[in-house]
């Protein structure tokens, strides 16, 4: 399956809320959303009625756009969710947390999680000491991230570190060493993201 290349900003206006896929400029009053808080196209503002599989669809959908994940790998972590000991729709959310290109941005180092998964894939991070440049690759508690050496002086990593973007309790960074280790995974309370994943489990339980 293609990655999407349409407008992003339409994404965010078809799920209803901020999926932050465009960097800076979500933090403005540029975003489409604050100017347009509409679906896209000729009947995005007529009322809808959505069916219950119309909701559970939105929500995965939302979900799966909001960490940058194809259909294929969404389902992946769903199945591995479901082997956890937890609620299902809470695991499915940690794993997708636990990306090390959710974690780059999630740290500050990247201004969105495109961005971040192009400078993972562009070997701009270690894990535990050794270049990592999956951006699927699942962090544990206890390892530790950094910037290298090298890419310190990128010119793209200068300009988002100025951002000086909250980090999560669940993230310890050293501003001065460019490391960050992870405390925990984050609970679900921690995630900030507005869906209601037991509609995605319900989709897929079908
Ligand atoms: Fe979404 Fe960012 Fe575009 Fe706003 S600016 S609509 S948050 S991608």
């Amino acid at each position: 399956m293609a990655r999407y290349t349409d407008a992003v900003c339409k994404l965010c206006r078809r799920e209803g809320q901020k999926l932050f896929l465009k960097g800076a400029r979500c933090y403005t009053d540029k975003c489409a959303i604050t100017r347009r808080a509409y679906a896209p196209g000729q009947h995005g503002q007529g009322r809808k009625k959505t069916s219950e599989y119309g909701l559970q669809l939105r929500a995965k959908q939302m979900t799966r756009r909001y960490y940058g994940v194809l259909e294929g790998q969404f389902h992946d972590y769903y199945e591995m969710a479901t082997k956890r000991e937890g609620k299902t729709g809470d695991e499915l959310l940690t794993i997708l947390e636990s990306r090390l290109d959710n974690i780059v941005y999630r740290l500050g180092w990247a201004s969105s999680r495109a961005e971040a998964r192009q400078l993972v894939v562009h070997g701009h991070f270690n894990v535990d000491g050794r270049r990592v440049d999956i951006p699927s690759y699942l962090v544990k508690p206890g390892q530790v991230i950094a910037i290298r050496e090298k890419s310190r002086q990128s010119a793209k990593i200068k300009a988002v570190l100025e951002q000086n973007r909250l980090v999560p309790k669940w993230l310890d960074v050293n501003g001065e060493t460019l490391e960050a280790k992870i405390l925990a995974l984050p609970t679900r309370e921690e995630i900030d993201l507005d869906v209601d994943e037991t509609l995605i489990v319900e989709l897929y339980s079908k």
